[in-house]
């Protein structure tokens, strides 16, 4: 199918789009890498009257660390999270454990991280990490930027926060210490398919004592999710040896706190290729060797840190 009639323009400049996004009242939309918006035009989903393409902002093509805080501008393609050496540290290594589930590289090499929170998907792998950070999305509206929480910026399928007229510049996450240990695994269908359960699980860990846990959870609701509940079922526990995370022990706070994730946090849909039981078990089941992924991550680091393996 061709998509409908629609104007176009490509401003220089981020006040020119916003201006060009507010202008009278049209169906406007932001063309970043068009991974997701010329398919849904395609289809006649979407019918703008107008197209603001942002590609020729150079001010949004820019990624920089301010205050231990990694700012991700509009224009920075998933690609760029491939390589661990992209952003420093544990955080670096969760986007590049997380990004080679997203799509095929040619989708990867013109997509954008920031177009991922403009469209708003359950299933997107940045989203579910924003949750679990507590990152930020940056929006500048024509009269005034604003910034909102990720924990306040998703309200449903393909639903946020974002106004009309409002273009995202950037998205902050917060850089992790050394004491962290990351992990990220998804389960789907076919490689290229959407994930149907990914987990994101984010353990700090002092003296072998988890002090902080964090976990998102991909497709597992109507948006992208923080499973609290299964979070504070960790705090406090001890890492202990490692372990194959496809063997954990019923009883183990990791098996446990998975399905507490299922059970609590989650709210799950069916699927065409999903029950809701199918769903729930393979929250619980990626949720636990996630969390496994994690604690052997954080032991590898205290292991390098210490000049050998653990
Ligand atoms: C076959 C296929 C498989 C895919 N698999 C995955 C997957 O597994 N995981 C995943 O996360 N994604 C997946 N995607 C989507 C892909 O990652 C897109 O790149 C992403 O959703 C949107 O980024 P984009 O830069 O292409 O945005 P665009 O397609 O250009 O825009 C998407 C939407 O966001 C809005 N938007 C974009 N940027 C901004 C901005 N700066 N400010 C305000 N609004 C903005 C647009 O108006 C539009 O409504 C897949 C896509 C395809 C075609």
């Amino acid at each position: 199918m061709k998509p409908a009639a629609f104007d176009y323009v490509a401003p220089r400049t981020v006040p020119e789009a916003v201006d060009a996004l507010g202008n009278g009242g049209r169906k406007a939309q932001v063309l970043a890498g068009g991974q997701s918006l010329l398919l849904e035009m395609h289809l006649e989903r979407i019918r703008p009257d107008l197209v603001v393409d942002i590609n020729r902002i150079p001010e949004l093509d820019d990624m920089q660390i301010i205050d231990n805080t990694l700012q991700v501008g509009a224009l920075i393609r998933h690609h760029v999270f491939e390589s661990t050496q992209a952003v420093p540290g544990p955080l670096g290594s969760l986007l590049s454990l997380a990004v080679v589930n997203i799509a095929h590289p040619p989708i990867r090499s013109r997509g954008t991280m920031v177009g991922s929170f403009g469209w708003g998907h359950p299933a997107s792998e940045w989203c579910a990490i924003a949750m679990a950070l507590d990152a930020d999305i940056q929006l500048q509206g024509p009269q005034s930027a604003r910034t909102v929480a990720a924990r306040d910026y998703f309200h449903g399928p393909l639903k946020t926060a974002r106004r009309p007229g409002e273009l995202i510049t950037s998205v902050r996450y917060p850089l992790l210490s050394e004491h962290t240990g990351v992990g990220f695994i998804e389960h789907r269908r076919t490689h290229f398919c959407f994930a149907q359960v990914a987990v994101a699980a984010i353990l700090t860990v002092h003296d072998g004592v988890i002090s902080e846990a964090r976990i998102g959870l991909v497709n597992c609701a109507d948006r992208p999710l923080r499973a609290h509940a299964a979070e504070q079922a960790l705090t406090g526990v001890e890492i202990g040896p490692p372990m194959d995370g496809y063997q954990l022990p019923k009883h183990h706070p990791f098996t446990r706190s998975g399905r507490i994730a299922s059970e609590q946090d989650a709210a799950p849909l069916a699927e065409p290729y999903a029950d809701l039981e199918y769903r729930r078990h393979a929250i619980a089941v990626v949720a636990a060797r996630t969390l496994c992924q994690a604690a052997n991550d954080h032991r590898s680091r205290i292991g390098e840190a210490k000049g050998g393996c653990q």
